[in-house]
């Protein structure tokens, strides 16, 4: 008998749900290129409204929405202050510097996921002919699966709109951020998110994460900010046509799947209470629903037999630099105890 595979790898795996496949199947459709596609206008405006901006603008992945996001704040010669860890500038291919001349000025994270303000502060450059001009300001919200806290945001934002300089969200994750942050605060989490994004500029969001849609992100801020971004989506290829399908996969994910972000992260923390103990591991404690194990001793050899002891049971994870499990939509607790059993087993513990 085989049994299902539990995939850890990352949150983006997850299949829509029955009742996101109907929706999308009943989705009016046009063409998006020439701004016809109901389902794409209407996502657009839903997530504009939802975050508290003019605008929004679809957008195949969040590595282009992040792309068209700097490009719209930049121009050639600028630079982007941004973490070393940030997805915007390690994760997606120099993207930025390639395609737009953008520099970026990497800083180092503290271990909350911050980025120091005076790090910032002194990152900015004077205008001086030697130097590239300072221009944006990048964070990311959840990072390495942490939630930066509210009143961090509040003033490295602040920071930087009182240096002159444009503020931009990498909210990939932003829901869980949200819905960590109404853990916290006792709100709800519409709420919470409309109070991070109103930090900043832009925001962009992916739907293929947490919330469970197959493709797509948003970028959303003001109508101008948005225009730049749609001629600069055409011009990386990101112009798609009947994208009313995807468009409403992601509308469906926005009404019925951000509260329950809850239960991933509840899972996450499920798992590293199941590993707890284990004298070998080291397990930061999660916050939503990424959990990061390091190996102490033999650390690389060690990743891989495990990984490999994992696949062979069907329990899939990653171990790019550390070990990470990801839970979504498309685990359950029972995945999880088998995961923890798994590796329990792995250790002899
Ligand atoms: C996944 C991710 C992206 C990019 O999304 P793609 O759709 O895979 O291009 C950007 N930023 C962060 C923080 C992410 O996790």
């Amino acid at each position: 008998m085989t049994q299902k595979i539990i995939d850890l790898r990352s949150d983006t795996v997850t299949r829509p749900t029955a009742a996101m496949a109907a929706a999308m199947t009943a989705a009016v459709l046009g063409d998006d290129v020439y701004g016809d596609d109901p389902s794409v206008n209407a996502l657009q405006e839903k997530i504009a409204a939802m975050l508290g901006f003019e605008a929004a603008l679809f957008l195949p992945t969040g590595t282009q929405s992040n792309l068209c996001a700097i490009l719209s704040h930049c121009q050639r010669g600028d630079e982007y202050i941004v973490g070393q860890l940030a997805h915007c500038y390690r994760w997606e291919g120099g993207g930025a510097a390639v395609l737009g001349s953008v520099q970026p000025q990497p800083l180092n994270h503290q271990a909350d996921g911050t980025l120091l303000l005076s790090d910032i502060a002194e990152a900015i450059k004077p205008d001086d002919a030697h130097f590239a001009r300072s221009r944006l300001l990048a964070l990311e919200n959840t990072v390495g699966g942490k939630l930066l806290p509210f009143d961090y945001l509040q003033q490295a934002t602040q920071l930087a709109q009182a240096r002159g300089l444009s503020r931009h969200l990498d909210g990939a994750r932003l829901f869980n951020a949200a819905v960590a942050q109404a853990a916290q605060t006792g709100g709800d989490a519409r709420t919470e998110a409309r109070r991070i994004a109103q930090c900043f500029d832009s925001v962009s969001v992916c739907f293929s994460k947490g919330l469970g849609a197959p493709v797509g992100s948003a970028l959303c801020g003001s109508r101008d900010f948005i225009a730049r971004a749609h001629r600069i989506r055409k011009m990386v290829g990101g112009g798609m046509r009947q994208a009313g399908m995807l468009a409403a996969a992601a509308s469906h994910a926005l009404d019925h799947h951000v509260e329950r972000l809850a239960q991933d992260h509840a899972l996450a923390q499920r798992l590293a209470d199941g590993l707890a103990g284990i004298p070998e591991l080291l397990i930061e404690p999660p916050q939503t629903n990424l959990l990061f194990v390091d190996l102490s001793g033999q650390a690389q050899p060690r990743a891989a037999a495990l990984l490999a002891h994992l696949q062979a049971q069907g329990i899939l994870a990653t171990g790019l630099y550390r070990l990470r499990f990801a839970t979504h939509l498309d685990v359950d607790a029972a995945g999880i105890d088998r995961a923890i059993a798994a590796i329990r087993a792995f250790f002899h513990a």
